[in-house]
């Protein structure tokens, strides 16, 4: 099965007055890694807690890893959720647990051999760089280990699918580039990932496919591609007009006042 993720015409409406997604249809190969875009509101967190079935759908299909999540019992979500890795803008550490046994966790939920989890830690500790900070408790870390350490706990399960939802969002440019990196580390190692983000800097840094969403529909949905198209777009026609008024006019367009204000 190539295919992990299917989202076929689905629409989330939270209120009478709030659609945050409509009809989206969305599918995602396996190994992809795909970056979801689009300005504060535009559905981005509502699309990926629809995958991990932390919302249901208003409307559609969605099937992820197999599993048809309008169908799937409450009772079974658990079965879903043990092949995804998510993490979060803001962590989510158990604050009482040192770093090992947060990267742990997923491992001890579902009961490994003590041997075989000390042997996963030490590997990812390793991999997320923080195999010196294993018995620091988060509070002690800075912003950018804290979301290595959140990074390490989410993939120790081997996850096929990892979601990660503005994970640079609380971070410096320099952390946010060393989490970039990891995450494209993580899916050179095969798992999808799905990341959620607002950031320019880090969709530019690794180009890959892109679907940009305006107020929860799918507005673009391209390949190697980066945050702003450079193909001409309604600002475009909208300073081609501007130019063509001036020149009319006897002006010269363009000094000055910025005509790319129109894309933003
Ligand atoms: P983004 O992640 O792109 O910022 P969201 O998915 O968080 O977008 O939000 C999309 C829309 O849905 C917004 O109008 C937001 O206010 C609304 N929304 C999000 N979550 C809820 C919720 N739990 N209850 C009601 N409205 C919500």
């Amino acid at each position: 099965m190539a295919r992990i993720v299917s989202l076929t015409g689905v629409s989330k409406v939270y209120s009478p007055r709030v659609t945050a997604l409509c009809d989206v249809t969305l599918q995602i190969e396996r190994g992809e890694f795909v970056f979801l875009i689009g300005v504060s509101g535009a559905g981005k967190s509502t699309l990926v807690r629809l995958l991990y079935r932390e919302e249901r759908a208003s409307s559609g299909r969605i099937i992820v890893n197999g599993y048809d999540l309008m169908r799937l019992p409450n009772a079974q979500v658990p079965f879903l959720r043990r092949r995804i890795g998510v993490v979060f803008q803001d962590f989510k550490l158990l604050p009482r647990k040192t770093v090992a046994e947060n990267i742990a966790f997923p491992l001890v939920v579902c009961e490994l051999s003590p041997r075989e989890i000390r042997r996963r830690v030490a590997e990812l500790l390793e991999v997320v760089g923080l195999k010196s900070r294993a018995t620091a408790r988060p509070a002690e870390l800075s912003g950018g280990e804290q979301q290595r350490a959140a990074l390490a706990r989410a993939v120790i399960n081997n996850p096929v699918l990892l979601i990660a939802d503005e994970p640079t969002g609380n971070l410096d440019p320099e952390n946010a580039r060393g989490i970039t990196q990891l995450l494209a580390d993580i899916n050179r190692r095969g798992t999808t990932c799905v990341v959620a983000t607002h950031s320019e800097q880090m969709v530019n840094a690794l180009r890959r496919r892109v679907v940009e969403m305006v107020g929860g529909r799918v507005v673009r949905d391209a390949h190697t591609a980066v945050y702003r198209e450079a193909s001409p777009g309604p600002g475009a026609d909208a300073e081609r007009g501007l130019a063509f008024a001036a020149a009319g006019a006897g002006l010269r367009s363009g000094a000055g006042w910025s005509t790319r204000a129109g894309r933003r």
